[in-house]
């Protein structure tokens, strides 16, 4: 007897497991089946950015049901959700983002979406083609394990649903930075903040992180090469912005080639080259337009200097002209490494070591950015992938979120949010 109470002792002070696991994974078993129910309605009526308002009224009525404070109508179909705790303590913010993709789902879900909508005037299918449903599951199931322990929570817990993670519609502002300049961090002024994504390369169980630099600055950009027109057959009349452009593309390739330092992470694609309307014709102008993936401030001028002058110069070689403008869209996400680090050790100390795995850097955006830039932020990937099923690409027709995320999704989400109230990392843990 005596042996077994010395034993917890020296275990507790080696390694205290903050969040009282057994009661976690009771709540977590017993609400998972709600989260997945709600994910599978989430999943089967997806609705693009700034337009989730089917979406809202599902989490702010789940919300509202288990006591929180609900706001609507965050930067434009956002809800906030407020659960104070019992004892006082800092507070802690979890963003889930709720919008879906114009894809059409190729599927065998039983929830899979068949809904149709209207994106940059164009009929599209519409999917969560990026996972966000089961994000928005997770952090509605995370709400339900929060509200079963609100007397204990030493703290405040700010639970926000995002719209247009992916971006919103032309001429529209939304997503994070547009809840932040509606002044989400002002009132309540978070601690930390947490997120996580689904990503296929990682196995239903597992979850993967790094300290740092996790997921690139995104740009975007545009540039009309204006020639003159000319029949297709007298070409010594015009000022061909086809062939101008064919060598602007493969010019603007130079820069990550001969100009990044070839240690730093840069990316430029053109995604869209467009001009002309005959076979007979050349067109009087030519539109490209493209992103930039970098990690580096440095970098990132870099390269918008050098797309300016290099589309300059060759225009001017063709003798057109270009109009050039470059849009700094989202900025690095780079986790917070002390913050990643405490994070790191909680989620082993919750999964197993063996559940959690380490990923790389990649080039993709996330506008979860904006918000780790304003407080310390911690950045997760989530396993979405049945063991053994091979699963589609983020963004194409056949990805698929498997149910066993979710609990999965639950417990390292909710045992964050814990163990950060009951010993937020770099301040005395509470005894
Ligand atoms: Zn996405
Ligand atoms: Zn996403």
């Amino acid at each position: 007897m005596r042996r077994c109470l010395i034993a917890g002792f020296t275990a507790s002070l080696l390694l205290p497991v903050l969040a009282p696991a057994a009661d976690l994974d009771s709540l977590v078993t017993q609400l998972a089946p709600r989260a997945i129910e709600l994910r599978h309605q989430i999943h089967q009526y997806p609705e693009l950015g700034n337009r989730e308002f089917e979406t809202a009224k599902l989490v702010a009525a789940h919300l509202q049901s288990l006591g929180y404070e609900v706001r609507t109508g965050v930067a434009h179909t956002g809800v906030i959700g407020v659960l104070r705790g019992g004892k006082p303590g800092p507070t802690i913010a979890v963003r889930a983002d709720m919008d879906a993709l114009p894809v059409v789902e190729d599927t065998d879900l039983p929830f899979a979406s068949t809904q149709r909508t209207t994106y940059d005037g164009q009929e599209v299918g519409v999917a969560h083609a990026c996972g966000h449903d089961a994000h928005t599951a997770v952090q509605l199931g995370v709400a339900s394990v929060l509200a079963g322990m609100r007397e204990e929570l030493a703290g405040t817990v700010l639970l926000l649903f995002q719209p247009a993670e992916e971006g919103p519609p032309a001429g529209e502002e939304g997503g994070a930075a547009l809840m932040l300049k509606e002044g989400v961090f002002d009132e309540f002024k978070p601690a930390a903040i947490f997120a996580l994504h689904v990503f296929p390369e990682f196995e239903v169980g597992s979850v993967a992180y790094a300290g740092g630099p996790v997921q690139a600055a995104s740009d975007t950009w545009r540039a009309v090469i204006h020639g003159k027109q000319a029949h297709g057959a007298w070409p010594q009349l015009a000022i061909d912005p086809v062939v101008i452009a064919a060598e602007a593309v493969l010019s603007l390739q130079t820069i990550r080639s001969r100009n990044v330092d070839p240690t730093e992470a840069a990316v430029l694609t053109v995604g869209i080259i467009r001009g002309g309307q005959r076979e007979n014709i050349i067109p009087s102008e030519v539109e490209l337009r493209g992103t930039v993936r970098t990690y580096e401030r440095a970098v990132q001028d870099l390269v918008e200097k050098r797309m300016g002058e290099i589309l300059n110069g060759v225009a001017q070689a063709g003798g057109a002209t270009v109009e050039f403008e470059y849009q700094r869209e989202n900025p690095p996400l780079v986790n917070d490494p002390a913050l990643s680090a405490w994070a790191g050790e909680r989620l082993r100390a919750h999964l197993g070591a063996d559940k959690v795995q380490s990923m790389r850097p990649v080039m993709g955006a996330e506008d979860f950015a904006f918000f780790s830039e304003r407080v310390p932020g911690f950045y997760f990937r989530l396993g979405p992938t049945k063991p053994g099923t091979v699963n589609g690409n983020l963004h194409t027709p056949t990805f698929r979120a498997d149910d066993g995320a979710i609990p999965v999704g639950m417990r390292a989400m909710a045992s964050l949010v814990l163990d950060f109230l009951a010993a937020p990392p770099g301040l005395p843990a509470v005894q």
